[in-house]
């Protein structure tokens, strides 16, 4: 089974008219990323992946902060819906900010809803991932059964402080939270070898490659970066829609060793590559297949 960790909840339910669409020329260099999608736009974009796991970040201005247009009011019910509609290939995260007033409240009210983990983004959200408030969601999370996806590593917008997403604040929270699920995105680019040795010393704590791919060396050093730490086995499949689709961050991952070939640089082995593409990911996460795809 293919479960791609870490996708955006689209933002439209029906098809957006082309006139409408938010089209996003600068984020990836061979195409333009479109961030306005339908339902039918992310199962057509996630067909290579038997079960997609999304989610959107509560930010106060999502436009800004993430390029997509939605609403923080209404973002979690959105992705509620979203799972509700085909919960066989479907799981959905929550999005939160550990500063509300009425933080447990909001996990109630969301795990009544049907999420099941948590996305955070703390540079884009601008908290800080050790204050008080931070460490008190993870015990919540923890106690829960709530994994945690992590952006992690650098992001383009000028506002979000990098050292918020900095991998090695994971390494903190792990010692602090041993039974606290974890996904650091993106292996925390450009720091995969940060990531590297924080996902291998603690058991509960996982990277993802989404986004990798969109960067030919990046991606190669840092999938040899975590064989040669002994933690292939512990990254999971993200593809980041709409940055990018499940079929074709499974093809890139595939290619990896092209950059290197007539080298005598170290190919990444194609059986680490193939267990990240069919890593158990719900198993890693502490979370069920959903019901209706069994
Ligand atoms: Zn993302």
């Amino acid at each position: 089974m293919i479960v791609d960790v870490h996708t955006h909840t689209p933002t439209h339910r029906e098809r957006v008219p082309d006139d409408e669409r938010l089209v996003y020329p600068a984020w990836r260099n061979d195409r333009p990323v479109v961030t306005t999608n339908s339902w039918a736009d992310f199962d057509a974009a996630q067909s290579g992946a038997d079960v997609s796991i999304v989610f959107n970040i509560a930010v106060p201005d999502p436009l800004a902060m993430t390029g997509l247009p939605y609403d923080l009011e209404t973002c979690n019910d959105r992705t509620a819906a979203f799972v509700a509609a085909a919960p066989e290939r479907r799981i959905g995260f929550m999005g939160l900010d550990p500063r509300w007033d009425d933080l447990v409240e909001q996990v109630d009210r969301c795990q009544a809803l049907g999420l099941v983990g948590i996305k955070l983004g703390p540079n884009y959200q601008g908290f800080d991932p050790l204050s008080d408030a931070a460490h008190a969601l993870y015990a919540l999370a923890a106690e829960r059964g709530l994994p945690i996806l992590f952006h992690q590593g650098t992001s383009p917008i000028r506002e979000a402080p990098i050292r918020f997403a900095h991998p090695l604040t994971m390494d903190e929270i792990a010692i602090a939270h041993p039974e606290l699920r974890v996904v650091m995105a993106h292996m925390g680019h450009p720091w995969p070898r940060e990531t590297a040795v924080v996902v291998r010393k603690h058991p509960h704590v996982y990277a993802d490659v989404s986004s990798l791919i969109l960067r030919p060396w990046m991606c190669w050093e840092a999938l040899t970066m975590a064989h040669e730490w002994g933690a292939t086995g512990k990254l999971l499949l993200g593809s980041d829609f709409p940055i990018a689709t499940a079929g074709e961050t499974i093809a890139g991952l595939r290619r990896v060793n092209e950059i290197v070939e007539g080298t005598r640089l170290p190919r990444v082995p194609e059986e680490a590559i193939e267990r990240i593409v069919h890593a158990d990911a719900l198993a890693a996460l502490g979370l069920e297949l959903p019901a209706a795809a069994r």
